[in-house]
């Protein structure tokens, strides 16, 4: 009955994962869920008043596909003073969240066999979005010597005649690594190589970047002559603390964003009226809260990374920005647990989720086995609670 496509697809094992530690609350066990990338704050008041004023006022019908003019252009106004560029709102589409715009993204560049090159360890959805979407992608591992990053060497050697499209995530999910100017630098050098080379950026977690100045650095900072041929991702999902309201844009050339418009508005038809306008309202009025968001996360990093550090055989890598924690957790395979050998990250996370009731999602669902992603976006309180029960879980081995 189903297609070929739709047998092989696979839920997002985040999303999987973190309904399974809800159900299992609901049963009345004390799970603590470190899964899903979430903020575990409410969005700020002047998005919710304003979202809840535009269904008093009936802005509640069909906006234009790419989004209402306001939204567009704040958006704009927005992207461009963190790109230090002029955009102008045609280069702005608005969709329903970033995680249908990087598809739509896809499905307006790849043609089949096109291949896009996809630093592991991957945010879970890439490789199938880009599978959806017609083309191949072509994983390179990063190792943690450069914490987890592409370099300009390793890229050039993934480059061939097929590749289209050089996906880019700074802060990473799951790794919280950003990449530095210099950094960037040596990839647009290779870039400029190769023209027909096109960049989605996935900036979703910039603003939430623990360097001093709270923005993270962007390809186009140093390289604006790359802006023809990027396609910068973004949405209201993880600074604003809008995940449940499905808002994301992207900025590009203005021909590829009229097209992915155009893919919208056969697919999605529009996006949601009342989250425009809630979202116009946060992108304008709450820069003071995005700023105290991140320093309560700034201080829930430390406390976890200490945390974690008290916890024999687990390796932590500090994130300069999102809120995860990149842990290895290789010391631990190998050995038994309640007579059963540990042999890997699924089977550890599902032990962890049954016996502990510690959830949190294993490093083979971002490509790179022997590690665990546990965000931090949780109160100190369960941040505590969590530490606490790795911390007797690894007593238990032998
Ligand atoms: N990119 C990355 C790296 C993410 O972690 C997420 C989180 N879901 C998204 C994109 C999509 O965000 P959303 O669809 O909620 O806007
Ligand atoms: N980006 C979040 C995460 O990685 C949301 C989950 C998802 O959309 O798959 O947990």
């Amino acid at each position: 009955m189903l297609s070929k496509r739709m047998q092989q697809l696979k839920p997002s094992p985040t999303l999987a994962l973190a309904a399974k530690a809800k159900e299992l609350k609901s049963q009345g066990k004390d799970v603590i869920s470190l899964t899903v990338g979430e903020p575990d704050w409410p969005t700020y008041g002047a998005a919710k008043e304003a979202g809840i004023q535009a269904i008093h006022e009936n802005k509640t019908t069909y906006t234009p596909a790419a989004g209402i003019p306001e939204l567009r252009k704040a958006v704009a106004q927005l992207i461009g003073k963190q790109l230090a560029m002029e955009v102008s709102p045609q280069q702005v589409t608005i969709g329903s969240g970033a995680k249908f715009i990087i598809y739509t993204a896809f499905t307006a560049l790849l043609d089949p066999g096109d291949e896009v090159i996809v630093p592991s360890p991957y945010w879970v959805s890439y490789p199938t979005m880009v599978e959806l979407a017609g083309g191949t992608p072509k994983i390179v591992e990063c190792d943690a010597q450069t914490h987890f990053k592409l370099s300009g060497p390793l890229l050039k050697s993934a480059i061939t005649e097929k590749t289209k499209i050089l996906l880019l995530n700074s802060p990473s999910n799951p790794t919280g690594a950003e990449y530095s100017h210099a950094e960037l630098d040596a990839l647009a050098e290779v870039l400029k190589e190769y023209p027909n080379l096109w960049i989605v950026s996935d900036d979703i977690y910039n603003q939430l970047s623990f360097h001093p100045g709270g923005l993270s650095p962007h390809l186009l900072h140093k390289n604006p002559e790359l802006k023809e041929r990027c396609i910068s991702i973004n949405g209201m999902s993880k600074a604003y603390a809008m995940t449940g309201w499905r808002m994301g844009w992207a900025v590009g050339p203005e021909a590829v964003i009229k097209a992915m418009a155009s893919f919208q508005s056969q697919t999605t038809g529009a996006p949601c009226s009342i989250s425009q306008w809630a979202s116009l309202a946060a992108i304008t009025e709450t820069a003071d809260e995005v700023k105290e968001s991140l320093v309560a996360l700034q201080e829930r990093r430390e406390l976890f990374i200490k945390l974690l550090n008290g916890v024999p055989g687990l390796q932590v890598f500090p994130p300069q920005g999102a809120f995860y924690l990149w842990v290895k957790v290789q010391d631990w395979l190998g050995k038994t647990y309640k007579g059963k050998t540990l042999v890997d990250s699924k089977q550890l996370s599902q032990i962890l989720l049954e016996d502990v009731l510690l959830a949190v999602v294993p490093g083979a669902e971002f490509g790179t086995e022997g590690y665990l992603r546990l965000s931090f976006a949780a109160s100190p309180e369960d941040l505590k609670r969590a530490s606490e029960r790795l911390a007797n879980f690894q007593q238990q081995l032998s």
